[in-house]
């Protein structure tokens, strides 16, 4: 298929036509070419209806090793890390041209194997993907080290060394944008890459994998290993020849990463993990239809499955019903349906697994006592995928389940407070730190409540926004270290010391 500009007026027979036109990659990337395996292989199973996708290779020991060892020879004998930092720049400045041109194409394969609305992934995450790549592209360039006042006999440098072979483990639900962000700013200092996409949606990481061998990055520069979590993840987490890992998924699988690093090598681990944000309206908030409204597409976008999602909407006793009242409507008439529609809103969740583990949250929501005021149960029978219809419960208690752990899913949890103290420790009473969002018209209110909130990111009088100039990443149980911004790069460079006597 070919990467034609698209036209907006694409229609749901556009999308079908080229679905059925499209080819799939199934092989590994390894070393600059498609490298089958050992043979092993696992099905790819399509959420839009629940059929068979593909069959990919599933990469192990013995696959992970080769990568590894493409990587590591592209880092140690290979011009990437020694080219001009703007030389490496333009070639992940090529690399976003052909996301931008692939984009129907990438698009595509991820709302196929993963479900979300096929416009949202060209429209939303492959310009997201495009922009990632041409940022720390026009970044590399830039950079600059430090000489230090030193006494006048001495001179000290601190500079900025790639940390070596960088392994990216990332999850399905933006598959591409997740990768963007590990491997770009990894790319840019100079590192190698052994990305491993999640198991669920493995056909586009690998097209991404050729799209950058086709912008001239160097075999072994950036491999794409297929695989399952327990066997390729594994095997990366544990090889002593990785220098650093970054993560982004489940904190229990970032509790893995963190023991296969003390178990092998003491790689460093970065990790990007789950979230139970906060999403706090005050009654002086600006405009309450938008923080509504806003509230309502945060925890449906995407099918529910962001981590950063607002899936606890604390909203104060004085305007709860009005603002509830809304979000209930939006879920009501939020359109659910194929993700290759362009008229489709909400697509299915990406596994039926996934979707039982939902419906098992909504039914300890119901036990605990909670109301449930829409959706609640499985959406669109005949199409064989594994729908779901948007639930907002109100009524959460603060030790329910359904306000202490993430659902990822469409499900949002309704808490009433009275103060914006009361709010405060609500939101903190949390294991996770990933985001929160705030809406008052105060501006005292809004720093006072921003320091005191426990998030990496708060937003005020929005939700989801920022770009590629602002570190995102969470604290306590969401993990650690921040992907985007310059600050990405810390992740994947050491700082060296030369003292040198004059
Ligand atoms: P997951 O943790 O199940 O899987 C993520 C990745 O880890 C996949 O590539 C998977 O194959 C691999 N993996 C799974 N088990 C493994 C194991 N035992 N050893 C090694 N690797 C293993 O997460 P998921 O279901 O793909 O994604 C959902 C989770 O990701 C949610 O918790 C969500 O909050 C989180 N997430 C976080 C961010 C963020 O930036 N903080 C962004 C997106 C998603």
């Amino acid at each position: 298929m070919t990467g034609a500009p698209h036209d907006d007026d694409d229609t749901y027979e556009d999308w079908q036509r080229r679905a059925r036109a499209l080819a799939l990659p199934t092989a590994h990337l390894i070393g600059g070419a498609p490298e089958p395996g050992g043979g092993a292989t696992f099905t790819v199973v399509s959420p839009r209806d629940g059929r068979p996708l593909a069959e990919v290779a599933a990469g192990g020991e013995a696959e992970a090793d080769a990568a590894v060892a493409a990587a590591r020879r592209a880092f140690d004998r290979g011009p990437w890390p020694r080219l001009a930092p703007a030389e490496r720049g333009r070639a992940l400045q090529r690399l976003a041209d052909l996301v931008e041109h692939h984009r129907d194409e990438l698009a595509l394969l991820i709302s196929l194997e993963m479900g979300k609305p096929v416009t949202e992934a060209r429209d939303i995450e492959l310009r997201a993907v495009a922009a990632t790549f041409r940022w720390y592209g026009e970044l590399a360039g830039k950079l600059t080290d430090e000489a230090p006042h030193t006494p006048g006999d001495a001179l000290a440098l601190v500079t900025r060394e790639p940390v070596g072979v960088v392994a990216a483990v990332v999850p399905w639900n933006f598959p591409l944008t997740m990768a963007a962000w590990k491997t770009a700013p990894a790319l840019a200092a100079g590192c190698t890459v052994v990305l491993k996409p999640a198991e669920q949606s493995p056909l586009s990481a690998l097209r991404l994998g050729a799209l950058a061998a086709e912008a001239g990055l160097p075999d072994g520069v950036l491999n794409v290993l297929a695989g399952q979590g327990p066997e390729a993840g594994r095997a990366l987490g544990r090889h002593p020849d990785v220098d650093a890992l970054a993560f982004t998924g489940s904190t229990e699988v970032g509790r893995h990463f963190l023991r296969y690093a003390a178990d092998s090598n003491l790689k460093r681990v970065w990790l990007e993990l789950g979230g139970k944000s906060p999403n706090i309206v005050l009654p002086d908030a600006p405009d309450l239809e938008r923080a509504a409204a806003t509230a309502a597409w945060g925890i449906f976008f995407n099918q529910g499955e962001m981590c950063t999602a607002p899936s606890r909407l604390l909203v104060h006793r004085a305007v709860a019903d009005r603002v509830v009242d809304a979000v209930v409507e939006r879920a009501r008439t939020l359109r659910i349906g194929d993700p290759l529609d362009p008229a489709t809103e909400m697509g299915p969740l990406v596994t039926a697994a996934h979707r039982e583990r939902v419906l098992g949250h909504i039914a300890a929501a119901h036990r605990d006592g909670a109301r449930l005021r829409a959706g609640g149960e499985a959406a669109l029978p005949g199409t064989g995928g594994p729908y779901l219809r948007p639930t907002v419960f109100d009524r959460v208690g603060p030790q329910m389940r359904l306000a202490r752990e993430e659902v990822f899913g469409p499900v949002l949890a309704v808490q009433v407070f009275d103060t914006p103290e009361e709010a405060v420790r609500i939101a903190n009473d949390s294991v996770y730190g990933l985001a929160a969002g705030l809406w008052t018209a105060d501006l005292s209110t809004a720093h006072r409540m921003s320091r005191a909130l426990r998030a990496g990111t708060v937003w005020v009088n929005c939700y989801e926004e920022g770009g590629l100039e602002v570190p995102f990443g969470g604290v306590r149980q969401s993990g650690h270290g921040r992907d985007k911004s310059a600050h990405a790069l810390d992740k994947y460079t050491d700082l060296k010391t030369t003292w040198i006597r004059l």
